[in-house]
């Protein structure tokens, strides 16, 4: 009870607890990722792949300037090298429908891997832009996500989408 009370007066000052908590946060996500990399657990589109997504679909990736208080895309397209095509051509194809018909810009929130597909969150979508995704994240179950050759899903262990040789190499 003590305790209790004492922190919610500490933490009743907000210009001292955002600071902290905005620090502290800051921390551990650094710490975070320095571990991830060291580890090769984090991945990230080849930087010169992901700027020319970037340079070609500035509307999409607006966000991707933003800090992480406000998007996800800050930390870049989370994915293998292997869907950049499979990108490419979804970025094309809803660009193309947002300009033609003069449709509110869409932008990419967070671009990633789960579960061995693509996932791709949005801010205000329309039904066919997210029918768009929604193949494009089916697809990405056929394409290894290291080389862009056709792959599948493992059904166990860690999932992820690979070909033949990729397989091999990660077993
Ligand atoms: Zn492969």
């Amino acid at each position: 009870m003590g305790k209790r009370s004492k922190w919610i007066k500490r933490a009743s000052n907000p210009n001292t607890t955002l600071c902290f908590s905005a620090v502290v946060v800051r921390a551990l996500v650094e710490i975070a990722i320095s571990m991830a990399v060291k580890s090769g657990g984090l991945k990230s589109v080849k930087q010169e792949l992901q700027q020319k997504l970037f340079d070609k679909y500035p509307l999409l990736f607006a966000q991707h300037g933003l800090d992480m208080q406000q998007t996800c895309m800050c930390w870049g397209i989370e994915t293998g090298d292997g869907w950049y095509d499979l990108l490419d051509n979804l970025c094309g194809t809803i660009q193309s429908y947002l300009t033609a018909n003069h449709k509110p810009q869409v932008e990419f929130v967070q671009v990633k891997e789960k579960f061995g597909t693509l996932r791709i969150y949005t801010d205000g979508t329309d039904d066919l832009v997210h029918g768009m995704i929604w193949f494009a994240e089916h697809l990405s179950g056929t394409i290894c996500e290291v080389c862009g050759k056709p792959g599948h899903c493992n059904d166990s262990g860690w999932i992820k989408c690979l070909c033949d040789e990729h397989r091999k190499k990660d077993d």
